[in-house]
């Protein structure tokens, strides 16, 4: 099989880049397991669970199952004033495995819309409360939350490029990111900037919104769970919501089920997403408090204004469904535990290397932090040829395939991405 290359580099965007020169591609023929095919023949071994998604693999039996019986009845109804089956059981399913203060589920098509719809839910909270004028969020640095506009505004305003949009992007606060590691011990110094933004701004602010743990796509950075922990009694000490955003942490990829675990806390909002589906389809949820609901339900506009088209859509509920009894089903800690003991012991040899600034490890995520900005299509056309999918961006050869990566997979792929970390000078 060949693809129309030519009319891919001509006429589709690809993530964040430029249509005039475009990274290159490489042509997928297919992907089963832990093995992504290319059209020539060629198989490689997926580092990347297609951005944290896949935790079971490709073309996975049981997931495809679901989808398929789940096609024979119906692909997609509107949600407006119906309901289904994979809608409910899915809801059951989300309340029964996340923290017991979260009771209500509302389902999106995207992480991002997650992120939008979590932001709207504190804002009316807010207005249903006579409080219109708590009508910012605080986050920290170096987080992500996706690309639409209302996301990206809560985005690092570096990485996310505030400056492109200046003028449209609503103002929001930043403080400084979790200077902590993950084992760190607790310093109340961490949150110092966080707090002393919160109380002098309580009377502006309607929630604080961030990442459990993981801050992912803004800087790859696994910070102190006692970090949650304050901020949780901060944010109740000064009457603001605090939304966990778990799209990329949820479902077992830190070594718990959530990462807001790690802390013993719960969010009055969470997001989750990616996945969700275990890759399957686009989907995704936001959790909430009965206050939140009740409130926003008692305001002078009582609904929650948000409704996508394709919300709750039965194939992608069907497959959530099926990927987290699949999930639950496997010893996934234990998956993850070994992923998390090989990343360890393989980085530990470019740990010291000249080229490399940090190692760090937590859970099924592996990282090479480099001193340099990574050549990204040098990267990969070398990992290619050593049989290995690995996306590299900026500084950071990050590493988070699917739990089902075998023993002998796993150490090629922990492997090749030391020997490039520690010889990037001298390959091409
Ligand atoms: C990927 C991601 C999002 C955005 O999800 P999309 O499905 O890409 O819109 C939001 N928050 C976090 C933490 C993410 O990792």
């Amino acid at each position: 099989m060949t693809l129309d290359l030519d009319f891919d580099r001509q006429h589709l965007w690809h993530p964040y880049t430029s249509m005039r020169t475009p990274l290159p591609v490489y042509p997928v023929e297919s992907a089963n397991g832990v093995r992504i095919k290319l059209t020539d023949g060629r198989e490689l071994i997926d580092g990347m669970a297609s951005w944290w998604c896949a935790v079971h693999g490709y073309n996975h039996p049981v997931l495809n199952a679901a989808v398929t019986q789940q096609l024979a009845k119906t692909a997609h109804v509107m949600f407006g004033g119906l309901t289904h089956q994979p809608a409910i059981d899915l809801g059951k399913r989300l309340l029964a495995i996340t923290p017991p203060e979260l009771t209500k589920v509302f389902f999106a098509d995207s992480g991002s819309v997650a992120v939008e719809v979590a932001v709207k839910m504190a804002l009316q909270y807010q207005q249903a409360r006579c409080l219109p004028e708590k009508n910012k969020l605080l986050t920290v640095r170096g987080g992500y939350h996706g690309d639409t506009l209302g996301a990206m505004s809560v985005c690092d305003p570096e990485t996310g490029m505030h400056s492109l949009f200046t003028g449209v992007l609503p103002k929001h606060f930043f403080a400084e990111s979790p200077r902590c590691r993950f084992e760190d011990a607790w310093n109340e110094e961490y949150i110092a900037e966080l707090y002393r933004i919160l109380t002098q701004h309580r009377s502006e602010i309607a929630a604080v919104i961030l990442e459990p743990i993981v801050q992912g796509a803004g800087g790859m950075k696994f910070y102190a769970p006692h970090y949650l922990r304050r901020l949780r009694e901060i944010c109740n000490e000064n009457d603001v919501l605090l939304v966990f955003d778990e799209i990329a942490t949820g479902f077992g990829r830190t070594g718990k089920l959530f990462a807001m675990e790690h802390a013993g806390v719960t969010a009055d909002i969470a997001c989750l997403g990616k996945a969700l589906t275990g890759g399957y389809m686009t989907l995704s949820a936001v959790l909430c408090s009965d206050d939140v609901a009740d409130t926003i339900s008692s305001g002078r506009v009582p609904e929650l204004m948000h409704g996508p088209t394709f919300m709750a859509n039965p194939l992608a509920c069907s497959a959530a469904i099926a990927s987290i009894d699949l999930l639950l089903s496997t010893h996934w800690q234990h998956s993850v535990r070994n992923i998390e003991q090989i990343f360890k012991e393989t980085f530990e040899s470019v740990k010291n290397n000249p080229n490399v600034a940090d190692v760090r490890v937590l859970g099924a995520i592996g990282v090479i932090e480099m001193k340099d900005r990574i050549d990204v299509a040098r990267f990969q056309r070398q990992s290619v040829e050593r049989g290995v999918w690995i996306r590299p961006f900026g500084k950071l050869i990050y590493l988070m395939p699917p739990y089902i990566i075998g023993e002998n997979d796993l150490r090629h792929l922990a492997e090749t991405a030391t020997a490039l970390a520690a010889g990037s000078k001298d390959l091409n």
